[in-house]
């Protein structure tokens, strides 16, 4: 039997996402629980992954089934297309499974011609309404399927307002509109090349085409990448019947949250527009006006509405998006979806739903999109300083943050200003998807028209980034980089604050401070608490990060760069007397001058981690990297040392490496240098001594990391320093205090031979950026220069060094740990990489068995929510598997 390409509205349900996409499978669910959808069929997303697999053709029997759910669709609504009587019109709709709003295309008003807008122009008695259909539809229908550039169209609706003296598309009559009609499909004609199509079908098949073809549109592919969505899975396609909410006064068209979507407060919260269509409402067109004033002029409309928002939520459980259409008085719902949302209203409505009895803690915990927290965890407006400042203007707060930079105008400056290390507001009259990476770039975005649901709003908060739209006191000149506020005019590079969560304005810096995790945040992350089995721990180097870290919920360092202590001034100095040394006798005299510091250092990170474990790594990097470039300083070292300037530069020329990143660095050093593990021991011991002689109540630990073993008799060969070292501080100190040595496994051959190198080590840390550049082959630092040539000839879909490669790299993890535990049963083992604080990340760390991820402060509750989040999801899947099992082997017993 072929397979099934196609499904009816009636056909599917919620859980049909995968093949139906989400927006497809909502409009199926809607359709079973009786709300009114205009009908329609669902091309699924197997069919736009057969479609590439094609050669982005769409296959004989795809076109056939197509076919066949026309003519359902045409016995369904009892219209046809191209019908002089009743002609049927459609929208085609992309839909993937994960949303992705504005990302992909869509067509409305398919299947109108010359003839077919004379029949429901005469039906209707409604010429303009006609003619609006046919223009909007030609203009779509170009941008889309032939990639025409809706500019020249936009030019030409200009043109024709001015010559008709009028502001608004609504004040052009059936006339000015069929004019435009012709003047578009002229302007098709001319840059296509052939007239434009009549045929409905060929229309149809063109544009089912285009929507498969939009999958692999540039703004996609980045959105994609930023929100973990597979580039394998594709869109669905979505043809429905027209409602129209341009046909007069008693229509119109509107966006509806039944929750406010930035701060999360029960109540409806959207715009509606009156005789309108489509994006017209989002596109900033003309102001909407706000949902509530819909009650007054359209009361039918508005108590319907009403019943369906309750309905849709109690439905879902969720926050719902949607999107509504009212045709001559009537409602018509066209999408509704989980709303996005700004992390904080993410918080606030899991809570609520908790109390409101519609969820449970887990369920709530895992309706959070760890990477949304981010935004809740930067700073936020010092409140003194705000009060103190007067705003110069005011918008809608749109995406709450705070925000502070410098003035660009393009996404293009947006993107460039940021890599060079700028902080920048992109202020734009409104946003449009190709603005997308600027948008990414920038701290904050401010828009001069549009509103709450526009689509610089949408995508901020989507990104959680910080937006303050439609702030429409803005003069502004887009094309001389310049706009007037507040009686001040700004450049590009004028710094401003704006606030988004107020929707405020202000000229310079407002002073920030750092976030708490408190209210719905904090009843969240106890829950997550509860169900997570996996550890959380920080990348802190100094007692103030770990002191942060244990504020966000840290249970212990995973990993203290000790290199990072020794680059503040008095430090510098010896270390450099320490490299510049002829003799074992000249080296330790410079370590000891390290020593008391590094000991004072470990002292104050195990009192601010009170008893916590504290990973110390010992020193990692090349020498190279701590000597003196300054002409001046080479002189002081020279000085110091005894030596001549040139006896200096020829010592660091010595240094010099081809590959420093596979050069003499990590536990390299201390088998040439031993006396450099000697001191760091020492350090680590006196200082945890110090302390645990101050609390004994404290379980103090240390746990010393040797960086890049390969072998395991490298590792052999320092832990006997370490050991000999250590052993001796205890035993003159008298002392009962324990520590650990482990190692990192940051080098393929150590994940290869983990069973020898087991045997010497309590712990293992995975460092998986290097392990990642080792597996790799290419160097972290230069991925950038060929990572996009990648993407765009999909290779990868992903940095590697963002997001964990469970396949290769992950292989070695897992072989590391299969390896290792029989050999030595205490062996706990954590991975401290930039990874250890990515969901998606973390969730495989979960899977495989790790002890705990280690990550930098910002990102501990991102971690903790994931791994609550991998806890849950198991055992979801656990118990789903057993009722399997269980209904299976009654099954077998029946047929026994
Ligand atoms: P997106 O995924 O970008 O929101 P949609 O497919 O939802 O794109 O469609 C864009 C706009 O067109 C929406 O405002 C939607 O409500 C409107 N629209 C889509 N299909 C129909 C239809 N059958 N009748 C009326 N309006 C429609
Ligand atoms: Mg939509
Ligand atoms: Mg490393």
């Amino acid at each position: 039997m072929a397979k099934k390409w196609v499904y009816l509205f009636t056909e599917g349900n919620a859980d049909m996402r995968e093949l139906l996409g989400g927006k497809g499978a909502n409009l199926a669910e809607m359709t079973n629980i009786g709300l009114p959808v205009p009908q329609g069929f669902t091309i699924t997303t197997e069919a736009c992954t057969q479609y590439y697999e094609d050669g982005r053709e769409i296959n004989q029997e795809i076109r056939g089934q197509i076919n066949e759910y026309i003519a359902k669709m045409e016995k369904i609504t009892g219209k046809k297309f191209g019908d002089k009587e009743n002609p049927l019109l459609v929208s085609v709709r992309s839909g993937a499974r994960a949303s992705m709003p504005g990302m992909m295309d869509t067509i409305l008003n398919l299947g109108l011609n010359e003839d077919v807008v004379d029949v429901i122009s005469k039906k209707s008695n409604n010429p303009r309404w006609a003619w609006d259909c046919y223009r909007r539809f030609i203009q779509m229908y170009s941008d889309v399927v032939m990639e025409v550039g809706k500019k020249y169209f936009e030019e030409l609706i200009d043109k024709m307002k001015d010559n008709r003296g009028v502001k608004q598309d609504v004040e052009l009559t059936a006339d000015d509109l069929k004019e435009l009609a012709y003047q578009f499909k002229d302007e098709y004609k001319e840059k296509v090349g052939e007239p434009f199509p009549d045929d409905p079908k060929e229309q149809l098949m063109g544009a089912i085409k285009a929507v498969f073809r939009s999958w692999d549109n540039p703004r996609a592919n980045v959105y994609r990448r930023d929100n973990d969505i597979p580039y394998s899975w594709g869109t669905a396609v979505n043809v429905q019947s027209m409602a129209f909410g341009n046909m007069g006064d008693d229509c119109g068209t509107g966006v509806a949250f039944t929750r406010d979507p930035a701060t999360g407060e029960r109540g409806l919260f959207g715009e509606f527009l009156t005789n309108a269509q489509g994006e017209d409402v989002v596109a900033g067109v003309r102001t909407p006006m706000r949902i509530s004033e819909m009650e007054q002029k359209f009361p039918e409309a508005f108590a319907q509405f009403k019943d369906v928002c309750q309905i849709l939520e109690k439905h879902y459980r969720d926050m719902q998006d949607m999107e509504f259409t009212v045709e001559n008085g009537k409602l018509y719902m066209l999408q509704t979806r989980n709303g996005k949302r700004t992390a904080q209203a993410a918080l606030k409505i899991a809570c609520d739903l908790v109390d409101e009895g519609m969820r449970t803690e887990e369920e709530a915990v895992s309706m959070i999109d760890p990477r949304n927290l981010d935004t809740l965890l930067h700073p936020q407006f010092d409140v003194k300083a705000l009060k103190a400042a007067t705003p110069m203007g005011k918008g809608l707060g749109a995406s709450p943050g705070a925000a502070c930079g410098k003035v660009v105008f393009t996404a293009d400056d947006a993107v460039e200003w940021a890599n060079r290390g700028e902080d920048v507001i992109l202020v734009r009259l409104e946003t449009s998807p190709e603005d997308i990476t600027g948008m990414k770039s920038a701290q904050g975005i401010l828009t001069v028209r549009g509103g709450m649901t526009s689509h610089a709003a949408v995508v901020a908060r989507g990104m959680g980034e910080c937006c303050v739209a439609g702030c429409g006191d803005i003069t502004m000149d887009e094309e001389n980089k310049r706009f007037k506020l507040g009686g001040k005019e700004y450049h590009e590079g004028d710094i401003i604050s704006i606030d988004g969560s107020t929707g405020n304005i202000y000229d310079g810096v407002i002073p920030t401070v750092d976030a708490q995790i408190a209210g719905e945040f904090g009843r969240i992350m106890a829950w997550a608490d509860k169900f997570r089995r996996l550890k959380v721990r920080t990348n802190a180097d100094t007692p103030r990060d770990a002191k942060k870290a244990r504020e966000l919920g840290a249970e212990g360092i995973g990993l203290c760069r000790t290199e990072h202590m020794f680059f503040e001034a008095d430090r510098i100095a010896a270390f450099r007397e320490m490299i510049c040394s002829d003799t074992v006798e000249e080296r330790v005299e410079a370590l000891d001058k390290i020593l008391p510091y590094q000991q004072g250092d470990f002292k104050a990170l195990y009192e601010a981690l009170e008893g916590n474990p504290v990973t110390i790594r010992f020193l990692d990097p090349p020498l190279h990297e701590f000597v003196p470039t300054e002409e001046a300083d080479i002189k002081k070292l020279a000085e110091a040392k005894g030596k001549s300037v040139d006896e200096i530069k020829d010592i660091i020329d010595g240094l010099h490496e081809f590959n420093p990143m596979m050069g003499h660095r990590g536990c390299r050093l201390t088998v040439a240098y031993p006396e450099i593990a000697r001191m760091q021991t020492k350090a680590v011991i006196r200082a945890a001594i110090e302390v645990h002689n101050e609390h004994k109540d404290w379980d103090l630990r240390p746990e010393i990391m040797i960086p890049l073993v390969c072998d395991v008799k490298e590792l052999k060969f320092v832990k006997k320093i370490v050991v000999e070292t250590a052993d001796e501080e205890i035993r003159k100190a008298n002392s009962d205090i324990k520590y650990e040595v482990g190692t990192m496994i940051e080098i393929p051959r150590a994940a290869l031979t983990a069973n020898e190198i087991a045997s010497e080590a309590d712990f293992f840390c995975f460092g998986t950026n290097d392990l990642t550049q080792m597996t790799y082959g290419f160097s972290r630092d230069d991925a950038g220069k060929f990572l996009d040539a990648y993407y765009d000839n999909k290779i990868f879909e992903n940095d590697p060094f963002s997001k964990l490669d469970q396949t290769g790299v992950g292989k070695l993890l897992e072989m590391t740990i299969k390896l290792g535990r029989p050999v030595n049963p205490s062996l706990h083992i954590g991975i401290c990489g930039e990874h250890g604080g990515d969901p998606s990340s973390v969730e495989f760390c979960h899977k495989i068995g790790l002890d705990y991820v280690s990550c930098s402060p910002f990102r501990v509750p991102i971690a903790r929510l994931a791994a609550a989040q991998a806890s849950i999801k198991e055992r979801e899947e656990r118990k789903s598997m057993e009722i399997l099992l269980s209904s299976k082997s009654k099954k077998e017993k029946v047929l026994v």
